[in-house]
């Protein structure tokens, strides 16, 4: 049976406009029809909103850490004394498709900061690095980079902006969609209700 256009990613009043964009648009919506999700979960309007974000996110998994050692997590957090695993983890947040279920996990694609902190700062999506320094004690300061050159995944919104990037799927997310449409979960092409995103592409 052949999906109605309601059914798929994309935008349903203009269904061709997947098609332009030299087939980026169509490449992208194709990877949504067979399951696969943006890099980028959210996007926040600030560096300031990242580095409250990273913190917390790294504060969780000090809490948790400092949980199973029947430690206090404020004293690990001041004493400068962060694992360097948590530390680097701090971007987790920011990689959408890690946090699937199992068989659709794709672990492969880096953190995606989101396309639109770009612009309210000020800076090139397509050239500029995005730095997010975190001070998490005087002892301790972790810098986080969201690199340019890992904008370049299909199911990124920098294709529409970067258009010299050649832009690819994963391994991961070749992997996933030969799964669905292999059938080996016997899954149905049209995505599950939690992944289709009426009027947004
Ligand atoms: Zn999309």
């Amino acid at each position: 049976m052949r999906p109605k256009c309601k059914d798929i990613a994309g935008d349903p009043k203009d269904p061709a406009a997947a098609y332009i964009n030299d087939g980026r648009f169509f490449a992208h919506e194709v990877g949504h029809y067979l399951w696969l999700v943006h890099t980028f979960s959210w996007s926040f309007n600030s560096k300031a909103e990242y580095e409250t974000n990273i913190r917390a996110n790294v504060e969780r998994q000090v809490t948790a850490y400092a949980d199973k050692l029947g430690k206090n997590a404020s004293d690990i957090i001041k004493n400068g004394e962060i694992p360097d695993d948590i530390l680097k983890n701090g971007l987790s947040i920011f990689d959408a498709d890690r946090g699937l279920e199992e068989d659709l996990k794709i672990e492969d694609t880096p953190a995606d900061p989101g396309p639109w902190i770009f612009e309210n700062e000020g800076m090139d999506m397509c050239k500029d690095p995005l730095e997010i320094s975190v001070k998490f004690s005087d002892k301790q300061t972790q810098k986080y980079v969201f690199e340019v050159k890992h904008r370049k995944n299909v199911m990124s919104y920098y294709e529409n902006n970067c258009k010299l990037f050649k832009f690819r799927f994963s391994p991961g997310q070749v992997h996933v969609m030969r799964s669905v449409l292999g059938g080996a979960k016997n899954r149905q092409l049209v995505p599950k209700p939690e992944f289709v995103w009426l009027g947004m592409t």
